[in-house]
């Protein structure tokens, strides 16, 4: 549990209650998300200046040409990688894309353990300083190219990418568990749909969701 972070004014707790309000009218019903969305200052992981703006239900640059995720995608997705209610929930879960550290935090408070990549070291030392301020000890985090997974902690039971391929990366597919779930959104800039693919016994299964806007999963390291 995240304390001390409570903020005032734009970025306070009634401010957040607003937010809360919103992804449950968009349809996000998970309970355990929803608290804990409540309890993640989303004003620390993006810069000062646009704290103010961080409990909008939109995307904000943190810098090096990338974003944070809007709340409502970041729910949507953390809602899906969950599973349904009765399927058993994933205990070790990849993320390709650390960022702001915005949704490895989220996924932190409700899993076991989260491994993190980033391909840009800069964003990955920003995030890295949130989940110690934070408190959030069972994250960790690898300066990467996570097209290639992270093979040396594989297999995992749920893999989240929040930057978009034109393909889901074969290495990907490899590293998940049978019944584990892959949530990610494929297609190039103009045209990309959240998928999850649910590996079983005998290969994988597929189902598009929503369209999504992401930036593009690039290779090598920077
Ligand atoms: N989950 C993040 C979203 C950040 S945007 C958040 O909550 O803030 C997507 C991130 O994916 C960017 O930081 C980008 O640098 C990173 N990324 C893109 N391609 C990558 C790759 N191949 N490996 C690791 N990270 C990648």
């Amino acid at each position: 549990m995240i304390a001390n972070h409570r903020g005032i004014g734009m970025t306070s707790m009634r401010t957040r209650e607003r937010m809360i309000k919103r992804l449950k009218d968009e349809g996000i019903e998970n309970k355990a998300v929803l608290d804990v969305f409540r309890n993640t200052p989303r004003h620390i992981f993006v810069d000062e200046a646009l704290a103010s703006r961080a409990y909008e239900d939109t995307a904000l640059p943190i810098g090096h040409s990338q974003t944070i995720s809007q709340p409502y995608i970041v729910a949507r997705m953390t809602e899906v990688l969950l599973g349904e209610q009765g399927e058993d929930l994933p205990r070790k879960v990849l993320e390709v894309g650390t960022g702001s550290g915005y949704q490895s935090a989220i996924l932190a408070q409700l899993v076991e353990q989260v491994y993190t990549t980033e391909r840009i070291r800069a964003l990955l030392l920003q995030a890295q300083n949130r989940f110690f301020d934070l408190g959030l000890r069972n994250i960790k985090h690898r300066h990467s190219d996570g097209s290639w997974g992270w093979p040396e902690n594989a297999p995992y039971d749920a893999i989240m990418v929040t930057a978009s391929p034109n393909e889901i990366p074969q290495a990907l597919l490899e590293q998940l568990k049978i019944g584990g779930r892959l949530v990610i959104p494929v297609g190039d800039y103009a045209e990309q749909r959240l998928m999850l693919v649910t590996r079983t016994a005998s290969g994988y299964e597929e189902k598009v969701l929503d369209r999504v806007r992401f930036v593009s999963l690039l290779g090598g390291k920077q």
